[in-house]
């Protein structure tokens, strides 16, 4: 078959099934064979690598994939996608097509089975209505991965590499500098899919961190005191510490903390840097 980066071969495979886009789905498939390349290249995959494409659409990045890695494991949440998919990749063995909502996979558990438990690579062009919670659970229930590659609408891209002070900071870019480092790889304009998004992409790379940059003794309580920092970001700290209601902090406990780090009562969440949410983490959780 030729390949579906051609656009005129998307064009076909849809008329021939009928495919109706499914906006709630976030569904924009790459028609640009450079993009692709640039991201394979990107996620420096080889023979003897394991993929996990996230939401391979008709299979356009899955081609590649499956001719540079050693397996791919295609989860797809669309069942009207699954006839294409079996059509399009037929002629590749080392693909396993997952019907499934890839937030509701134990993911831990589909890399034990498929890869025993041996690291994979997460490559995609995600879903822009739900990037934010895919990366994050893909990190915090530790699913055994090397890196991820992902295309992303600019903006996120930009809000995972701030820091302190930018208006783009927040706890995705939290979460993304704990375990690991990202770069963009590429900019990608709406021309390359189809439909066009209304917004501009890019390609990151993101390389887990052996060791976190910074050491805490509560993951999970700093990630609830980077969330409730973040969900009323206009506030200080201690006001939208001690108003999360699962976390149980008293205004006083957050001063008390704030004076020994020497910083302002007053300090809001978006001018602490990692190892200050850390450090903060640490003190309050001797209490
Ligand atoms: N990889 C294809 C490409 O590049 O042309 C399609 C990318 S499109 C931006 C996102 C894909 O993710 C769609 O195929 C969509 O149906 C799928 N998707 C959306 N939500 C999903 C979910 N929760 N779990 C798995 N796949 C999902």
């Amino acid at each position: 078959m030729e390949k579906l980066s051609h656009p005129q071969v998307t064009i076909e495979i849809i008329k021939k099934y009928g495919f109706v886009f499914q906006k709630k789905y976030g569904q924009n498939f790459l028609i640009d064979e450079h993009v692709i390349q640039k991201i394979i290249r990107s996620a420096e995959i080889s023979e003897g690598d394991t993929v996990l494409e996230i939401g391979p659409g008709i299979g356009t990045m899955t081609q590649y994939l499956a001719e540079s890695a050693g397996k791919v494991i295609a989860v797809e949440i669309d069942r009207k996608l699954i006839p294409i998919l079996e059509d399009t990749l037929a002629e590749y063995e080392n693909v396993t097509i997952i019907n499934e909502d890839i937030l509701k996979l134990d993911l831990e558990q589909l890399v034990k089975e498929e890869n025993q438990g041996r690291p994979v690579k997460v490559v995609a062009n995600l879903p822009y209505y739900i990037t934010t919670p895919i990366i994050m659970s893909l990190f915090e229930h530790h699913v055994p991965l090397d890196s991820l590659t992902v295309m992303v609408q600019r903006e996120v891209a930009d809000r995972m590499q701030a820091g302190p002070g930018s208006k783009d900071y927040g706890a995705l870019s939290l979460a993304v500098q704990y375990y690991a480092k990202p770069y963009i790889a590429a900019n990608v304009p709406p021309n390359c899919f189809i439909p066009r998004p209304g917004v501009g992409s890019a390609v990151v790379r993101l390389v887990r961190y052996d060791e976190s940059p910074v050491a805490v003794k509560d993951e999970k309580l700093m990630f609830r005191l980077i969330r409730a920092s973040f969900n009323q970001r206009r506030k200080t700290l201690q006001n939208s510490i001690a108003n999360a209601g699962n976390l149980n902090i008293s205004k006083q406990q957050v001063l008390d903390a704030l004076e020994k780090m020497h910083l302002s009562p007053n300090v809001r969440g978006e001018s602490l840097s990692l190892a200050e949410f850390a450090m903060l983490s640490d003190i309050l959780s001797e209490n």
